[in-house]
């Protein structure tokens, strides 16, 4: 039988194509049974059509076989078929796609889901075979065909028998290397893997007899059991893309199995999103915000993305580009049958459609985390315990461009209402004379709330927010404002409130010998020392003038050293309080003492900053000095 050439440009675009295109060999068995899946549809479109076809939709399945011994591997629909004609205009000519002919011709008339389109997938089966032999006979043929190729030398096609319609793909495995095992290939675990992975949700049933091992009966309560294989029929996808039904026909159970399978978690979501948008792009998505981030969330193994189908094909496991870096925890599926995908299935080629649903996408889990805010504070709580950071971050990456995002999604706690409030409820519950939004940074709520520069506003009716995150500054200083306030920190500037205890200007003059005397014997160790205006019950505390915050030096020090970014330092004191008062009458009776004061207070000061001592063990000497 003479060999017939391939009718393509060139034979060498086989050699490419097999070589080139995919990067995962093992993408072959997708693309056969996308192709499957597409013969079936086309018979279901035309068993609508013709009733004496007596088909129905459960009558329709793809098989796979694999045989060891001869090593084969067979994919078989009881789809279209090909006659003659098709296998020279299809299979022969690569880059030919009947799938997309078809689609063209019926798009009118009928909604077809059809995945083929470039005319390439059935090549890609010559990355794993050495031959490929197809017996196929479609609809209304007299006879059935059988083409045969051992790839880019050509093919030929003889007449064969074969009673229904259908297409039998039949895989010479090639020979293990010792690089590659095509081997594995003929494993049926290996070929459900792959089902499961790319072929899910392929409408048919994909069947294969799958190997299974058995505790052999009656040797149960042996030391060493036996065990013997049996072969077991099973249906590999499970069909059902839960994110093509309707909401109100799944239940919660059945979208938090799907999660847990799905995304390796034992914990149901904490939150699940289902939407279909119908518009400039056309797609469907199902989102799951985890009850917390995984053990590795924080490292390299992390992949962030949403899984992308189109069509209910595969077609890429973690697409990044589908989220922001503030919602990367989600996890999830876009469907989307309008994706221009390039040839391999694998990339894509414009990313225009990508962007639009991913910004749609964006705004949806804002929409959905808002509502959760709204009407479940509890579970929003427990939210924001595990993935509260990560938002935060959102202000502060690119620059703060996606800082409106996120912005009413913070939660901080509240000196006043004692929980976490937003910034909404803070600026609601603000005064009328209030300029700012005050905060103060510390280590925990507990140290915050003690700080010296806290009791006044506290007495005076102020809420403050007390943050106790370290991204929290960066977060706030991105905002710049909310709702029209600016954002002040109570331990950086002057509160600038009604009733500060700024002292009179008798006292101010009465206490400027105590303060040029502080700044002296402290020398280099403070920038200035200043009368405060809002300290009440406290003697001292230390202000950080200037944009450099005490957290963020501290924070600076950890992450780079080298930097040196130090907070200017301002010593305040309280003139009301006694022990400035006793300070005043050392100055005069004995400069000595009054000198040990002055670093007594500075030190304190630096503690309740939480700054560490330069040299606690003089301080404690010194502390003892004064027993004596
Ligand atoms: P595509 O699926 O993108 O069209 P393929 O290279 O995968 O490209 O397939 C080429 C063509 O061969 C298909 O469009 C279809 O017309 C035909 N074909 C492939 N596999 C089958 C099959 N199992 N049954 C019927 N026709 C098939
Ligand atoms: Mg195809």
């Amino acid at each position: 039988m003479a060999k017939k050439q391939f009718k393509s440009e060139s034979k060498r675009l086989l050699d490419l194509m097999i070589n080139s295109i995919y990067t995962h060999k093992e993408i072959f068995l997708r693309e056969l049974i996308s192709n499957a899946s597409d013969a079936i549809d086309k018979m279901c479109f035309i068993a609508l059509t013709d009733d004496k076809l007596g088909l129905s939709r459960s009558d329709f399945k793809i098989e796979i076989a694999s045989d060891k011994q001869a090593r084969t591997l067979t994919v078989r629909d009881n789809g279209i078929g090909m006659d003659k004609e098709d296998l020279e205009n299809n299979l022969g000519t690569i880059a030919a796609s009947g799938s997309y002919n078809f689609k063209q011709q019926n798009a009118k008339t009928e909604d077809i889901d059809i995945i083929g389109q470039f005319g390439v997938g059935f090549y890609s089966a010559f990355m794993v075979a050495k031959k490929i032999v197809v017996k196929t006979k479609k609809y209304k043929a007299e006879s059935g065909y059988i083409w045969q190729s051992e790839g880019a030398d050509g093919y030929t096609i003889a007449e064969c028998e074969l009673e229904t319609p259908r297409t039998e793909i039949i895989l010479y495995i090639k020979d293990d290397t010792d690089d590659e095992k095509y081997g594995e290939f003929l494993e049926s675990f290996k070929i459900a893997d792959l089902v499961k992975k790319y072929s899910d949700y392929i409408r048919f049933p994909i069947i294969m007899d799958v190997e299974t091992r058995k505790i052999k009966p009656g040797t149960e309560d042996e030391d060493t059991p036996e065990f013997e294989t049996a072969t077991e029929t099973r249906t590999l996808n499970s069909m059902v893309p839960l994110w093509q039904k309707n909401k109100k026909d799944v239940t919660k159970e059945e979208y938090d199995d799907f999660y847990k399978e799905k995304f390796y978690d034992f914990e149901p979501p904490l939150h699940t999103i289902q939407t279909a948008v119908e518009g400039v792009v056309t797609y469907k998505a199902l989102l799951f915000v985890p009850q917390k981030p995984p053990y590795d969330y924080y490292t390299k193994e992390y992949k962030p993305g949403l899984q992308l189908y189109s069509s209910g094909v595969m077609i890429m496991e973690s697409c990044a580009d589908l989220l922001p870096e503030h919602f990367r925890f989600v996890r999830g599926i876009v469907d989307s049958p309008d994706l221009s995908l390039n040839i391999s299935r694998e990339l894509l080629q414009h990313d225009r459609q990508l962007k639009i649903i991913s910004q749609n996408l964006a705004k949806k889990i804002k929409t959905e985390l808002q509502n959760l805010l709204k009407n479940n504070r509890e579970e929003y709580e427990k939210f924001f315990e595990g993935f509260g950071r990560i938002i935060k971050y959102g202000a502060v990456n690119n620059f703060g461009l996606d800082k409106d995002q996120v912005k009413d999604l913070f939660l901080f706690y509240s000196s006043s209402e004692k929980k976490n409030v937003t910034l909404a409820e803070y600026t609601e519950r603000m005064k009328e004379s209030q300029k700012y939004i005050y905060y103060a940074l510390g280590e925990s709520v507990n140290t915050i709330d003690k700080l010296p520069q806290t009791e006044l506003l506290k007495d005076n009716g102020y809420e403050i927010l007390y943050l106790t995150d370290e991204i929290d500054e960066f977060t706030l200083q991105s905002l710049r404002s909310y709702n029209e306030k600016d954002f002040r920190s109570i331990l950086n500037e002057d509160p600038e409130i009604e009733q500060t205890n700024e002292p009179t200007e008798e006292k101010q003059e009465d206490y400027s010998d105590v303060v040029a005397f502080v700044k002296e014997t402290l020398g280099q160790k403070v920038d200035d020392v200043e009368i405060s205006k809002k300290l009440k019950s406290h003697p001292v505390c230390l202000t950080a003038k200037g944009g450099v915050s005490f957290e963020m030096e501290k924070y600076m020090a950890q992450v780079n050293p080298t930097a040196n970014v130090k907070a200017k330092r301002v010593l305040e004191i309280n003139p009301s309080h006694p022990a400035i008062a006793a300070t005043k009458a050392a100055i005069a009776a004995n400069p000595e003492k009054a000198a040990k004061y002055a670093e007594l207070l500075y030190s304190q000061a630096r503690i309740i900053a939480g700054l560490n001592l330069d040299d606690p063990s003089g301080y404690t000497d010194l502390v003892c000095e004064l027993f004596i």
